[in-house]
């Protein structure tokens, strides 16, 4: 029986137990220096991580990409359009130079063309006489007094004899230029640089063919630099530098302040004679600068234009921000509604697996809260009604062992405890009764004459009046003690802390009790009495056998003394 008993609890506690062994199974046991790695992978296996991880690549690296690739393609080309514009812009300005240049040995050449001029150097190479020749003198003096009182361009003027030597210079300084006459092309013109005791100049000169077999006289015109200079400054872009260099690096003129004996950076250098389109060097000025170079016609000066870097490619760095911050709005753009999305999916998952634990560790009937539709909301309303069903299944294995358990323990004709049940109750009160030395009585208590009255009145009756004792006998005793049909028309009643002489009394009390009773049998009144035999734990036994066999004998006593009594168990009387 108690077998039985058990195993239904089994059954009872079954799912309980198999959820602890699944609980068990499903975490682990972690090592302590894995801990961390632990961790990390537990957050990389979770739901939430996965899909944000997805949807944050999956928005972040097209737009990126697409961002990178878009600002890298027009990088380039405005990279291009930056140096073509400034090429143009160099070769503008060597042509500006060139032009002015120009003009000014026109001019050189329109001084030349005077009759009077020509008349007089005619004059001083042919036969004339001193006087004549020494007037012709004055006049070329006094018509380049003229000249160069009449343009500030030029500083100094000096007419040349055929082989290079000064024929007449004012004003009246001299300076080395035959070796530049050898130089003279044949058209005429020819400008160049030349020191002089105040400095570098630029020398513009220019053939005169006086025919009829006279040897060319050349006519040499001196400008400062500085008027180079300020022309230079004139058309030097804002924010640039410009200077000029001739073959073997040494500066000649430019629109910034230079220290004495300045050279050209290396790179200005390697520009011109590797004639590179542009090149990208530390510049003059120390910064960074993106230089290109054209070489004037005459003098043959290379003139190199320096635009700084940073600001040249200004317009590029602004555009590579806009392009990432592009990028980063479109990818706001859709991360947003993504993440929102993946938020409606994953929040319900998660109370999913959430309830699922919940429901695991015993807790069945609780339910998924979740408003969204679909497919995964179809399968959470399917979860839910099966978390329900379990409770309601639950439920019911629950309220069906209970009822078994109460038939087990109940005697079915009188409803009362049974005998299986006053031997586990007594087994228990005993053990508990020993470890407390708490007294506890028992009655054991046998119907008198029953078979006569079974014989009298029939079985049936019998069986009420069986009924209607059990409800005496209830009544009768407090709520804590217990009642039993042992078997047949015998009860066994515990008292639990209560001593012989407290038994004795309660039994007493039954006996009169059931005497007093009327048992009705077809409109007749009937009566029965009873014999009670009282023993007590500890003095009269310590366990369930010795107490029953106890106040069995003490029964027995109270039979054979005439019935309608009680006895109480002595050791002696026992026989
Ligand atoms: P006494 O105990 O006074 O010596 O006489 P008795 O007639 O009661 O003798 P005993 O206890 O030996 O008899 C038991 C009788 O109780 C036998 C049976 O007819 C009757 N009985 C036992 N169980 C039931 C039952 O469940 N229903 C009915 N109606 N009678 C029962
Ligand atoms: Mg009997
Ligand atoms: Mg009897």
């Amino acid at each position: 029986m108690r077998a039985r008993i058990a195993a239904n609890r089994g059954v009872r506690y079954g799912i309980k137990v198999m959820v602890e062994n699944t609980v068990q199974k499903a975490t682990p046991v972690t090592k302590p220096s894995a801990g961390r790695q632990n961790w990390i992978a537990k957050r990389v296996n979770t739901l939430r991580f996965q899909v944000l991880g997805i949807v944050i690549a999956s928005v972040l690296i097209p737009s990126f990409l697409g961002g990178w690739f878009a600002s890298s393609r027009i990088n380039d080309l405005l990279r291009n359009q930056v140096y073509s514009e400034i090429e143009a812009r160099t070769q503008r300005l060597s042509e500006h130079l060139s032009d002015w240049l120009m003009i000014r040995s026109s001019e050189v050449q329109a001084f030349t063309v005077s009759y009077l001029l020509n008349e007089d150097l005619k004059n001083l190479q042919g036969t004339k006489s001193r006087e004549e020749k020494e007037e012709s003198r004055k006049n070329i003096h006094s018509y380049l007094t003229y000249l160069l009182e009449g343009n500030k361009l030029f500083s100094e003027i000096m007419i040349l004899n055929s082989d290079g030597s000064p024929l007449i210079a004012q004003p009246l300084k001299n300076w080395q230029a035959a070796d530049r006459v050898q130089e003279v092309p044949d058209q005429g013109q020819f400008i160049s640089e030349v020191m002089t005791k105040d400095g570098s100049r630029l020398m513009l000169i220019q053939k005169m063919d006086l025919g009829r077999g006279l040897s060319p006289n050349f006519f040499t015109a001196l400008m400062k630099m500085e008027h180079f200079q300020n022309k230079i400054e004139d058309l030097a872009p804002e924010g640039s530098v410009i200077y000029l260099l001739d073959s073997e690096g040494n500066i000649k003129a430019a629109n910034v302040e230079l220290g004495e004996g300045s050279t050209a950076p290396e790179g200005a250098l390697a520009l011109l004679h590797e004639n590179e389109e542009r090149s990208i060097y530390r510049g003059l000025q120390g910064k960074e600068v993106i230089a290109t170079s054209a070489m004037l016609e005459e003098p043959r000066w290379g003139v190199v234009l320096e635009t700084s870097k940073k600001e040249a490619l200004e317009p590029l760095v602004i555009f590579r921000r806009q392009v990432i911050l592009m990028a980063l709005a479109l990818a706001g753009l859709f991360l947003v509604p993504a993440l929102l999305l993946a938020r409606t999916l994953i929040l319900p998952l998660e109370e999913l697996s959430r309830v699922s634990k919940r429901i695991r560790s015993g807790k069945p009937g609780l339910l998924v809260k979740t408003r969204i539709g679909g497919e995964l909301g179809e399968f959470i309303s399917t979860f839910n009604s099966m978390s329900v069903s379990l409770k309601d299944s639950l439920e019911e294995i629950t309220a069906r062992n209970e009822d078994l358990r109460v038939m087990t323990i109940t005697d079915p004709l009188t409803g009362r405890y049974n005998r299986r049940y006053i031997e586990d109750y007594l087994g228990r009160e005993l053990e508990l009764a020993n470890r407390t030395k708490d007294p506890l009585t028992i009655l054991m208590i046998d119907l008198d004459h029953f078979k006569e009255y079974n014989d009298t009145y029939g079985h049936v009756a019998g069986d009420i009046a069986l009924k209607q004792l059990g409800k005496v006998l209830v009544q009768t005793v407090r709520k804590t003690d217990v009642v039993a049909r042992y078997g047949g028309e015998e009860w066994i009643i515990c008292l639990s802390h209560t001593g012989s002489k407290g038994g004795v009394q309660i039994a007493e009390k039954l006996r009169k009790s059931v005497e007093k009773s009327v048992f009705q049998v077809k409109g007749q009144e009937t009566s029965i009495t009873i014999s009670i035999g009282v023993a007590t734990a500890p003095e009269d036994g310590t366990y369930y056998a010795q107490i029953v066999e106890a106040a069995d004998t003490a029964m027995y006593l109270a039979k054979a003394r005439g019935r309608n009594q009680l006895q109480v168990f002595t050791g002696s009387d026992s026989s």
